[in-house]
């Protein structure tokens, strides 16, 4: 590892920022045909690796690593730590192309098996206090390689949006004496205004409190912290709720839609969190068809966001991309007891 490796404390907001000096040489999204494409069966990455449907891969150009030296600087303003962690890549399917809506929906299961078995491997890292898990998808979002993939960043400290909701739900519970998102899904379920989507074990709503026009969260209905608390029902479930949410989205405006997809997990570290209640969250960016909503002055520069159009209107607009989606992939209808 070169030296510019390392984490910078940020004192303004009081968060670390991985300063990775080696990641500026990745190559920009270098195959377009499907040959030069390290992700695909038979590629130098995948070829030792016999009959797969999906790949755990480490990241080439890791932004953490086990291995990685001492802080360099631990004055009390400019403050380095230890960038130690794990990246990797999650190949989902063989295919060069699709979306987790084009997995069958066994398929999909065992790409949520995965995820729950890096989760808990390295969760087990006594160094990684946080595992993140997330899908970028489409060259909107920045993606570099096109074959169908996550990302999992096993990291040494919490990031700070898992801190806030932390906060807010353990508030929640000390004060009331129950979840947070418990009582919010009881309370979309009674309006039924912004649900998109749901089956026996998720919901998939616009929240309420929604910052990207057409921003989704999938949430469990029964009380869980991590994927490991999933049972094969459920994880069947999920599999089926996130198959036809990005089926949603593709639907909506009959194009290819770009998304970052994001699963809010409890940390790894020493802390209980029971009161957290875990879920997965989508930001497409886009607000029409051919228009992207930015994060610039008001949202970036001051975390406010402003919100184009009213939660239930794009909620009514989703809801109508996923009865075409469900119309034109009936043959999980019913599997996991999914309506709209
Ligand atoms: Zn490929
Ligand atoms: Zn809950
Ligand atoms: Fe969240």
């Amino acid at each position: 590892m070169d030296k510019a490796h390392e984490l910078r404390w940020n004192p303004l907001l009081g968060c670390w920022i991985i300063v990775a000096g080696h990641r500026a040489k990745r190559p920009w999204r270098p195959e377009e045909k499907k040959h030069f494409c390290p992700f695909c069966p038979g590629a130098p990455e995948t070829k030792d690796k016999g009959e797969w449907d999906v790949l755990v891969l480490p990241n080439k150009y890791p932004a953490l690593s086990l291995d990685a030296k001492e802080p360099t600087r631990c004055d009390e303003l400019f403050k380095s730590g230890r960038a130690v962690g794990v990246c990797e890549v999650v190949i989902e399917t063989p295919e060069h192309e699709g979306d987790l809506c084009d997995l069958t929906l066994n398929h999909m299961k065992k790409v949520i098996e995965v995820f729950t078995e890096e989760y808990v491997k390295l969760g087990n890292i006594p160094e990684v206090k946080y595992v993140a898990i997330f899908r970028n998808k489409g060259k909107e979002i920045g993606v570099s390689l096109t074959h169908p993939h996550s990302q999992i960043y096993a990291l040494p400290f919490i990031p700070p949006r898992i801190t806030i909701e932390l906060r807010n739900m353990e508030k929640y519970y000390k004060e009331k004496g129950k979840c947070l998102i418990c009582t919010i899904i009881e309370k979309e379920i009674k309006e039924r205004t912004r649900i998109i989507y749901e089956n026996n074990a998720f919901i998939c709503t616009l929240p309420f409190y929604a910052m990207w026009p057409y921003e989704v969260h999938v949430y469990p209905k029964r009380h869980v912290t991590s994927l490991a608390d999933l049972s094969d029902k459920e994880k069947l479930a999920l599999a089926d709720a996130l198959r036809v949410m990005t089926g949603t989205y593709n639907a909506l405006f009959d194009r290819d839609m770009p998304y970052i997809m994001v699963f809010h997990q409890k940390p790894t570290d020493e802390g209980a969190y029971e009161y957290y209640h875990m879920h997965i969250e989508f930001y497409p960016p886009y607000r029409e068809r051919d228009k992207l909503k930015y994060a610039a002055g008001i949202e970036w520069g001051m975390w406010t966001f402003t919100y184009d159009g009213i939660p239930e209107e794009k909620a009514e607009e989703l809801r109508k991309a996923c009865l075409k989606f469900l119309s034109r992939s009936k043959e999980y209808l019913g599997k996991c007891g999914g309506s709209i």
